[in-house]
């Protein structure tokens, strides 16, 4: 299976006349038939809600994309909260899903009328204290030990720093209610990037036994359950991609099977998935400036991994085209790279691509989630810009590129601001 780039070259060569490389491109048109997927894939369930995680792609347009799609916001920061608002999503249209959270950020969703998923049970207190205890209230489990899928996928929740215990989250069930919770959810996240049909069936059994538990031990029904992240994409070309009918269909067997029968059939599902709501459908689209011809070949790019940080931080694959040379034989071995001063900074590796000449413009493809944003500044590089091509195929600047103004912007209040800023 061949991967598609969202633009063409020919498209390329008329951004570039006002947007340079490198920049991101995200693809409407895709990121809405996929969020349509999705609410078909779990319309059996009568109060599902996908709440898409922001920190994958925190830009308002393409939240706001979603939102009209019928998903609310996942949030675990201020600044998500406050994208969130922005947009014009408030009250439940927000789970936030946070660890570690400051008092101020409480505050916030409560404000918001966010539903608040506590990461530990001494947050129980911490949020009575700083914004009082709200009527809907879920909280995040960890079963610890290991997860093993049948494709050889292992996580590993017994070493994350996520959820309370079993012991924990009865009890602070019980907790809540005596403070005066009224509707309760529990949330999960055991595996990221799942490409497995399985993985949140397995999930989903797992806390639809739990949410029996707890009805049998305190009486208290569940109202929603949250199987968060953790669904996958395939970025290798090949790689059989999830299936999200059949996950929406593996969910609801469990569901039949665990909660029907034990009297919950009221029960609303939900998500929080970022990946597989925009992963695909984003590109980073860079040009190569230099080739270098030393004990290997390689190609450097005017984009960097401060820019999409995944190959260098997690030796992810990222499948790459040459743009114009779709067609053409992958007879040369590259080392696709960046500028920093870092030898991991390297998109690729070993790759075999058709012959790269200097001004060939590339597409980096999946880069939709987890993308932009884990970028950073590190050696003075700057953020990229933002684009998104509309339903119309027109092009719509959502965030532009990083200045040197704006990397310089914190030394305003120093004797080198009139010179760095300018
Ligand atoms: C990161 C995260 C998500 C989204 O994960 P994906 O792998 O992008 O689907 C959802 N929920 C929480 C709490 C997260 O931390």
């Amino acid at each position: 299976m061949k991967k598609i780039p969202i633009l063409t070259k020919a498209e390329v060569e008329e951004i570039v006349k006002t947007h340079p490389t490198p920049f991101y491109i995200y693809d409407e048109k895709a990121i809405r038939e996929n969020a349509r997927r999705v609410n078909k894939a779990f319309s059996w369930n009568k109060g599902f809600r996908e709440y898409f995680a922001v920190k994958a792609t925190p830009n308002p347009y393409i939240m706001k994309v979603l939102y009209e799609e019928g998903c609310g916001s996942d949030c675990s920061s201020m600044a998500e909260l406050i994208l969130s608002e922005v947009v014009g999503i408030k009250g439940q249209d927000i789970m936030f899903s946070s660890n570690v959270t400051p008092a101020e950020e409480y505050k916030k969703a409560a404000e918001l009328g966010a539903i608040i998923n506590l990461d530990d049970i001494t947050h129980i207190d911490f949020l009575k204290e700083n914004a009082g205890i709200p009527e809907t209230i879920c909280c995040r489990y960890n079963p610890g030990g290991v997860i093993e899928l049948s494709n050889g996928i292992m996580d590993n929740p017994g070493d994350a720093k996520y959820g309370m215990t079993h012991e924990q989250i009865l009890d602070a069930f019980k907790q809540l209610r005596d403070l005066g919770a009224k509707r309760f959810g529990i949330h999960s996240f055991l595996a990221s990037n799942t490409v497995t049909n399985e993985y949140y069936p397995l999930l989903a059994s797992k806390l639809f036994g739990l949410a029996v538990e707890i009805k049998e031990k305190l009486g208290i029904s569940i109202s929603f359950i949250n199987l968060s992240g953790g669904v996958g994409i395939p970025y290798k070309p090949g790689e059989e991609p999830n299936d999200i009918m059949a996950i929406g269909d593996g969910v609801r067997k469990e569901y039949e099977k665990i909660l029907i029968p034990a009297g919950l059939t009221d029960v609303a599902i939900f998500t929080e998935m970022g990946r597989f709501m925009t992963g695909p459908y984003g590109e980073l689209v860079t040009q190569a400036i230099h080739e270098k011809h030393i004990y290997k070949e390689y190609i450097g790019c005017d984009a960097c991994a401060a820019n999409l940080m995944r190959p260098a931080m997690y030796g992810a694959y990222h499948h790459i085209t040459v743009l114009g040379k779709e067609d053409e034989p992958c007879d040369h071995k590259y080392d696709v790279t960046g500028s920093l001063c870092e030898n991991n900074d390297k998109f690729a590796i070993d790759r075999m691509l058709p012959k790269i000449d200097r001004g060939d413009y590339l597409t980096i493809h999946d880069a939709g989630a987890h993308g932009f944003a884990m970028g950073y500044n590190y050696n003075g590089r700057l953020w990229s810009a933002e684009l998104m091509k509309c339903v119309d195929g027109s092009i719509k600047e959502i965030r532009r590129a990083e200045t040197l103004n704006d990397y310089f912007a914190t030394f305003d209040h120093t004797e080198f601001a009139s010179k760095l800023i300018k």
